[in-house]
């Protein structure tokens, strides 16, 4: 993701992702988010909902790594409960279904050994499939 995005997450949840200065050996926020620009709504709903529901529940979680795997947003979280837990699955499947480049709606697609949610427009783009 673009550093202007991942700083606008950052900014905003500062608490959420303040393991982004601890050492990469704690934590791997310090890389941001490791995924396309198209899942930024869809990382911002996700800390909005852990946000509210931690600050109701007097829970105070810490993203420990944010990245794309086979095609899905994986959001690994510590200090939270079966309720975060919950979000983080759901928008893991909602991820699918979102294309990681531009945000339109897309799916999964494996190409060359690679597997990403895509678009059509970008999926062509990018592996000159037309
Ligand atoms: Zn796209």
């Amino acid at each position: 993701m673009n550093n202007k995005l991942t700083e606008k997450l950052f900014a905003e949840f500062p608490e959420l992702y303040r393991g982004r200065s601890e050492p990469i050996t704690e934590n791997l926020m310090s890389f941001g988010f490791s995924c396309g620009d198209g899942w930024f709504s869809l990382i911002h709903e996700l800390s909005v909902k852990i946000t509210k529901h931690s600050k109701e529940k007097g829970l105070n979680p810490k993203a420990k790594q944010v990245k794309q795997k086979m095609g899905g947003l994986r959001f690994y979280l510590e200090g939270g409960d079966t309720t975060t837990d919950l979000f983080c699955a759901e928008a893991e499947k909602c991820s699918f279904t979102i294309c990681e480049d531009c945000g339109a709606s897309g799916k999964k697609q494996a190409i060359a050994g690679f597997t990403q949610t895509l678009c059509k427009k970008c999926l062509e783009g990018k592996y000159n499939t037309k």
